[in-house]
């Protein structure tokens, strides 16, 4: 027992982990050369740059009486496995998040915008598929859309990512739990082919929630669960509205449901969990949302950890698809003496830009079109601006930042030399960054490595720098598949790439 390192004494007083010890301890003893998990949570905070961790770590200080980040602390923790990921597609430097997650999901880097289809149209086996030819159950829990980019890239085949209501019908065959947002895709209603989908799920088995009520009450092994028409609300938001807590179940709550429900079956499971707001904040250069969402992420990892804790045959890897807009806290005034007072100012944001920009008659929706983020209105007034300010961000604007925000929810361009920033979420990011101290490189994508922290048998696979395709062939060697999808070369893809572009114009706007 002494090589074990990680006794409960390691854990300080003030340790969010101490209370997961027996969690951590587990996965640690369970972590032994050759050993495959029974069960693989795949855990992805979309969009996260690195510099994201440390700003959330004080954040979670400031905002949760002392308490700080379970994924920050584990990064100390022996036996933990710490690395990073490249994680470029076959197209870019850059990735978008359904490449990302189909380099997981098949082990082949494919174009931005696809879900597991090589550029000449040849179709990979998603890992979710593979998984269930060994008889284990599959999970998707995201606060996205369930069809959105990253689920879909673990268990869903398309040339389009946009083409959700053909990944939710893709899901009837290959998952046992979904639930997140994107009841439009399902809803008969909503459908453009009028398919009732949440009946055939039902019929298939399923156990059907459309509240937080009726998915905490769900006695189900199977189950659909879709608590929005689209994304779920971002956290920051959720806290200030009684409706969407009501309504609206945390990451931390869905996964749990998601881990009981899953665990009954003899064969183990795979379970995504994806914080997917994370990224939709950052490429609304929106610090307070980004933040509060990466606690809400914290928060299903504890439930993680608490799983583990009975189940210790239990591979847990943390990571993210790529870095957005990199958010960063300057130093500011003199010797950077402002900088904690001007992050601490974040604690006091009450609202989303997304709930905020209408307002000011815009939308800071996050998109890859910058023009569309700024709705032709009336100019707001100055005392407007101001109004808002006060009531959401708990500060007030200068003048001419006032005048920056007017002039940009009116539709003027050319306030910033930055085209990525010369939009009303960019300039928005900008002006309040002048108070909050976080400074951004733009509204979109970048090509940083992400972190991967892993415990569990098998996370050795998961420690220094790896490639995203190398995730496909370890986990599914640790599920004991032996399978290999085709690949294609950057060069042999090139001459597909005019094509690919077409398809992009038609529909321009994912992130
Ligand atoms: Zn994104």
């Amino acid at each position: 027992m002494s090589q074990i390192i990680g006794r409960r004494s390691f854990f300080g007083r003030a340790s969010a982990l101490a209370a997961l010890a027996g969690g951590v301890e587990a996965l640690q003893a369970a972590e032994k050369p050759g050993a495959r998990p029974r069960n693989i949570i795949w855990m992805v905070a979309d969009g996260m740059s690195p510099s994201v961790l440390p700003m959330a770590e004080y954040f979670s200080r400031r905002v949760r009486s002392g308490k700080g980040l379970v994924w920050q602390e584990l990064l100390n923790v022996p036996r933990v496995h710490r690395g990073s990921m490249d994680m470029a597609s076959l197209d870019s430097i850059v990735t978008d998040s359904s490449s990302a997650s189909s380099s997981w999901g098949s082990g082949s880097r494919i174009f931005n915008g696809w879900v597991n289809v090589l550029p000449d149209g040849t179709k990979l086996t998603p890992i979710a598929e593979l998984a269930r030819d060994k008889r284990k159950r599959i999970g998707l829990v995201t606060t996205a859309t369930v069809t959105h980019a990253t689920p879909a890239g673990f268990a869903a085949v398309s040339r389009k990512r946009d083409d959700e209501a053909l990944i939710a019908e893709q899901y009837l065959k290959v998952t046992d739990v979904v639930l997140g947002g994107g009841r439009k895709f399902f809803d008969a209603a909503a459908r453009a082919d009028k398919r009732d989908l949440i009946g055939d799920f039902r019929k298939s088995g399923f156990g059907y929630a459309a509240s937080r009520e009726q998915l905490l009450k769900l006695k189900s092994s199977k189950m659909l669960g879709l608590f929005s028409a689209s994304h779920l609300p971002y956290t920051l938001d959720q806290r200030n509205s009684e409706t969407d807590r009501e309504l609206v179940p945390t990451l931390a709550e869905m996964s749990d449901v998601a881990l009981q429900a899953l665990s009954g079956g003899p064969n183990g499971f795979l379970l995504q969990i994806e914080g997917a707001r994370v990224d939709h904040a950052a490429h609304a250069n929106d610090a307070a949302s980004l933040l509060w969402d990466q606690l809400a992420f914290d928060e299903a990892i504890e439930v993680a950890l608490r799983f583990a804790e009975k189940h210790p045959e239990t591979l847990i890897v943390l990571t993210s698809d790529h870095g957005n807009a990199n958010p960063g806290l300057n130093g500011m005034g003199t010797e950077y003496r402002d900088s904690t007072k001007c992050f601490d100012r974040l604690a006091a944001v009450k609202s989303s830009f997304f709930a905020v920009s209408p307002r000011l008659g815009g939308t800071a929706e996050y998109t890859m079109k910058t023009d569309t983020a700024v709705a032709m209105v009336q100019k707001p007034t100055a005392e407007r601006v101001q109004e808002l300010a006060r009531q959401h961000f708990g500060f007030e604007f200068t003048p001419d930042e006032v005048e920056i925000l007017r002039n940009a929810a009116s539709g003027q361009k050319r306030l910033s030399a930055s085209k990525q920033l010369d939009s009303l979420v960019g300039l928005m990011g900008q002006v309040v960054g002048n108070h909050v101290g976080i400074g951004w490189t733009g509204t979109s994508h970048t090509s940083d490595y992400t972190l991967v922290t892993a415990l569990g048998p098998g996370a050795e696979r998961f420690g220094g720098l790896i490639r995203n395709t190398q995730v496909f062939p370890a986990l599914t060697e640790l599920m004991d598949v032996k399978f290999q999808n085709p690949s294609m070369e950057p060069e042999q893809a090139r001459k597909y790439r005019a094509a690919a572009r077409e398809q992009r114009r038609e529909r321009p706007d994912w992130a």
